[in-house]
């Protein structure tokens, strides 16, 4: 159990000037774990403003001063000292209206989330656990501190929280903890859409995302209701074996841990319940691209994501379903169109969203790994045209503005139309990326008008 020498060093300092110090929270779950913890936090009985003092000499932050944190900055890391604390009383089902700075370690824990976060260390006396977070650490159980339905009343995030972990971890979610969730999920309304966002993307990016998504749909669907339609919704065509949800999350799990991908195929077929028609004996969705696009749109936007996701997301969603023809011309119009970026992340939504379909759909439809092997062609056919530097956009045209005038092309509008008429010849194959082939062509249309 390697503590980092900043972490020892903090913790010496405090105890220097007469203060207890212990890391506490993730960090020692992570060490506990055999993992490398991703930062340091450190608990003391200092008041903040004997932390600060004890470290005069160095370069501290007081953002979080309310909460009795201060920030320290050391050798590129910050270091979050918190003083020993309870919470004050909630009013809100959020944060605490004011914190209560305590005495004691064991009361600091008491306030913690779960017995697994409720740990500390000491470089030399090891590890405090007085809620059994190590035994659950071994069975790998999410449990409360305390009484389940108190703590998630006092902060309702802790819900998404829970989540959160036995994503991440692939822990089990105890059965006493697991009731108080289900029974109080609606608090999460309470809960500001950051948050929630901020806690939805770990879980969305935990290796065992699959297994809460379907155990806890229904405490999704307190932040986005258009998943309950979803739950249960009988596909009735040959593409499915499983109901909506149950392909949804499916394909989630097959999709690379990104938020961008898997937000993508958790809302790509959030349409379908409204799109839903029966002929011919099998079930349709026409249009639900379309209408998952827009339900996305409204979604995330609700959820305080940032444009930039809010535009990909529902970009690859409007695409998940449509066609890729394996040819460059048809590669480099999906190029223009979306770009490279968005275009090899097209095709992993599209991996995901197979690996979730059916194997056999009818004799005369392709297997599925039939399916993906085109995929995977087609990512080799971007592969070439990126290699033979083939034009698919604006900026890569042999002319541009400038010489279109020169040619005696009317400044204005005029421009923008021939240039997007060269392009797209271009990118047909109908004509050659060459100068003297596209002012050619220029000249011999205008010569025809
Ligand atoms: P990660 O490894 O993702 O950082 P973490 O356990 O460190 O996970 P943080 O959100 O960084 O989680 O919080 C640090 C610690 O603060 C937690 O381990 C937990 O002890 C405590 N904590 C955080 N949020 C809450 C909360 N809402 N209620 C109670 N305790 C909390
Ligand atoms: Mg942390």
């Amino acid at each position: 159990m390697k503590i980092p020498e900043d972490v020892e060093y903090i913790i010496e300092t405090l105890e220097t000037h007469g203060h207890e110090a212990y890391a506490v929270g993730g960090c020692v779950r992570d060490i506990v774990m055999g993992k490398t913890p991703k930062d340091w936090d450190i608990c003391t009985s200092a008041l903040p403003g004997q932390t600060a003092a004890a470290f005069e000499s160095k370069r501290i932050f007081e953002t979080g001063l309310k909460h009795g944190t201060i920030t320290l900055r050391l050798n590129g890391r910050n270091y979050e000292i918190t003083t020993f604390r309870t919470d004050g009383p909630y009013l809100d089902n959020r944060r605490p209206d004011r914190v209560e700075f305590v005495r004691n370690l064991e009361q600091d824990l008491a306030r913690r989330d779960f017995t697994v976060n409720a740990l500390a260390l000491h470089p030399q006396t090891g590890i405090t656990d007085c809620f059994g977070g190590i035994e659950d650490i071994k069975s790998k159980t999410i449990r409360c501190v305390g009484d389940p339905v108190k703590r998630f009343e006092e902060d309702a995030l802790r819900i998404m929280r829970a989540l959160r972990f036995a994503s991440v971890l692939g822990f089990q979610i105890e059965p006493e903890t697991a009731t108080a969730i289900a029974g109080n999920r609606q608090l999460l309304k309470n809960i500001s859409a950051e948050r929630i966002a901020a806690e939805l993307n770990l879980l969305l990016t935990g290796a065992y995302a699959g297994t809460v998504l379907t155990e806890y749909s229904t405490v999704l669907a307190v932040i986005i209701p258009e998943i309950l339609p979803m739950i249960g919704f009988e596909q009735n065509t040959p593409y499915h074996n499983l109901d909506v949800w149950g392909h949804t999350v499916k394909s989630v799990t097959h999709a690379p841990e990104d938020i961008i991908l898997r937000l993508t195929m958790l809302l790509h077929d959030i349409g379908k319940p409204n799109c839903y028609t029966y002929s011919g004996g099998k079930g349709h969705f026409h249009g639900h691209q379309a209408v998952s696009e827009e339900m996305s749109r409204k979604i995330l936007l609700s959820l305080k994501y940032d444009n930039s996701t809010i535009g990909t997301v529902t970009t690859l969603v409007k695409h998940h379903d449509a066609e890729i023809t394996l040819t460059h011309k048809s590669l480099r119009r999906w190029l223009n169109l979306i770009g490279e970026e968005n275009l090899r992340r097209l095709i992993q939504v599209k991996k995901a969203d197979i690996m979730a379909q059916a194997d056999l759909i009818a004799p005369n439809v392709p297997r599925r790994h039939e399916r993906l092997e085109k995929l995977a062609k087609a990512s080799e056919l971007i592969d070439e045209i990126f290699l033979q530097q083939q034009c698919f956009s604006l900026k890569d045209l042999a002319v541009d503005g400038r010489d279109l005038i020169a040619a005696g092309i009317p400044e204005g509008a005029e421009i923008g139309k021939t240039l997007s008429t060269l392009l797209d010849m271009v990118i047909d194959g109908e004509l050659e990326n060459k100068r003297e082939i596209l002012l050619n062509h220029v000249n011999h249309a205008t010569a025809q008008k």
